[in-house]
């Protein structure tokens, strides 16, 4: 018996579907992320979001892949790749070597050649990311009870979502459930339900993948929970004071970046063809051109359909493809006689809140709780672990029943301590790359109230931060 030896690099969507399909394959296969598990990222939003803790969403790579005794799980970060020599060299200096290699390291968010702007606008790819975005919403509620004036809590009250795609649709939504719904009555001084909640396109219209009437029926749904939804604007610039769309200035302490992806730095260490999004361009049979036995799937690949047209980066374009290269790699399957990937198109959908959905599902379009429903049912049985599914599914009965999001922790506290988020500069307060300040400039915090707040909105409001002439203080 003559045993091959796999390293599959990720154990995102595409890397964990290629190593379950390998198992009791004639070969070895090593399995090497440098993550301990797997997350499915669709759902990342609802913990940065505070709906669902890390745990609901991200399984162990070693429990999925425990019973495949064919399979050994190194945790590592692969720094480069040697196609010469077939190995695969760790940040540790260690050289593996391999007959076949799945390069399967997905994507990163892509700042337009600004990478500056990343400390102000994280983006939302894995839970880490996550749980920033979660500390930096909660923060800014807590933050804006502590606030001098209106004019300074205002600034800790306005979320400005970057990106009209899925990602910032759901995240949008989910802001504004958080601050109209969930953090009703929970602050003294400051009124959650007044918070302003932004989502910014460049495109005219948001949901540019999905048919325009869905784009438009999901623009109708976030304006009607209080988003205000900005199609057909550039962002110019952010700094630690808010951000420039077109020539307006938004001030914000909480802008989440869901615009742009670039494919892993991997690829670039790949030395072949990439696309503008730097992803490895693949031939029909996912290897790039020259090495037959490496092979790149999922975010990280530019591949296309039957008619010329780039698949687009979601999980069922990666399932698939680790499914298509399992199965060339266990029957062995020469270059020559592989037939080409072929994607099997289940459908797109994006929810939007309660009840608020819109699925494109082969040409039948629909949206509302019957949209909903569905992306829900999809999502709980994508889910890689039964635990997860039970749980999640508890937890969103318990949310739509109560509107509460049981993950609202912020887990460092908020200065005074080593491991504070801020700490004491002077007379103000800073974080730890010294990208924000702030500064509680009262003397007395209890003598003030912010009981009649009222944010101005709009277009109104805009002219008038640019012009910083806010007056209701
Ligand atoms: C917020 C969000 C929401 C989404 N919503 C949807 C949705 O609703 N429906 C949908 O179909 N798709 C959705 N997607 C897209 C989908 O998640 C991706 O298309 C899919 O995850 C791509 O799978 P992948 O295997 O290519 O990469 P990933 O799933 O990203 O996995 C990459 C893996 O590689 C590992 N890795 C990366 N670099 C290295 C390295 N150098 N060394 C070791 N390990 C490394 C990472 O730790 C990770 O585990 C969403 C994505 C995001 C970010």
């Amino acid at each position: 018996m003559s045993y091959s030896k796999v390293i599959i690099i990720g154990a995102g969507f595409g890397g964990i579907n290629c190593a379950i399909n390998l198992n009791k394959a004639d070969a070895d296969i090593y399995v090497m992320d440098r993550n301990n598990h797997h997350t499915f990222q669709p759902l990342l939003y609802q913990v940065a979001t505070a709906a669902l803790s890390p745990g609901n969403i991200a399984v162990p790579i070693r429990e999925v892949l425990k019973n495949h005794k064919n399979t050994t799980v190194y945790l590592t970060n692969v720094e480069d790749i040697d196609k010469e020599k077939r190995q695969v060299i760790a940040s540790s200096g260690e050289r593996f070597d391999y007959d076949y290699l799945v390069v399967a390291t997905g994507a990163r968010h892509s700042y337009f050649g600004n990478p500056e702007w990343e400390k102000y606008a994280p983006g939302l790819k894995s839970l880490p990311d996550a749980l920033r975005i979660r500390e930096r919403l909660l923060l800014s509620f807590e933050i804006a009870e502590r606030a001098d004036s209106i004019r300074a809590a205002e600034k800790f009250l306005r979320f400005v979502i970057v990106g009209g795609g899925p990602t910032g649709v759901e995240l949008a939504g989910a802001v504004a459930e958080i601050a109209h719904k969930t953090l009703f009555d929970n602050f003294r001084r400051i009124r959650p339900e007044n918070a302003q909640i932004y989502l910014i396109e460049s495109q005219p219209e948001i949901l540019k993948t999905f048919h325009p009437k869905l784009g438009k029926k999901a623009h109708e749904y976030l304006e009607e929970m209080g988003v205000k939804v900005i199609p057909g604007t550039r962002v110019t610039n952010i700094t630690e004071e808010g951000i420039f769309i077109d020539e307006n200035f938004f001030p914000s302490f909480s802008i989440i970046w869901a615009a742009g992806n670039h494919a892993s730095p991997l690829m670039e260490k790949l030395d072949t063809p990439l696309d503008r999004m730097k992803r490895a361009i693949v031939g029909p049979d996912l290897s790039i051109p020259d090495y037959p036995e490496v092979f790149v799937i999922g975010d990280s690949a530019h591949t296309e359909d039957e008619k010329g047209n780039p698949l687009p980066g979601i999980a069922s374009v990666a399932v698939q493809q680790g499914q298509y290269i399992a199965k060339i790699i266990k029957k062995k399957i020469p270059p020559e006689k592989r037939k080409p990937f072929l994607y099997f198109d289940k459908g797109s959908m994006a929810t939007i809140g309660r009840a608020k959905a819109v699925c494109s599902i082969h040409n039948f379009d629909f949206s509302g709780i019957f949209a909903w429903l569905s992306w829900s049912f999809i999502h709980v049985l994508y889910l890689i672990s039964f635990r997860n599914r039970i749980l999640v599914m508890l937890q969103w009965l318990f949310s739509y029943l109560t509107s509460s999001r049981n993950s609202r922790l912020i887990l460092r506290s908020l200065y005074g301590r080593k491991d504070s988020i801020f700490h004491k500069v002077g007379d103000h307060f800073e974080d730890e790359g010294g990208n924000y300040h702030f500064s509680f400039d009262h003397d007395d915090p209890t003598d003030w109230s912010m009981g009649d707040m009222k944010f101005k909105t709009g277009e109104d409001s805009l002219k008038a931060e640019k012009n910083k002439e806010t007056t209701e203080e």
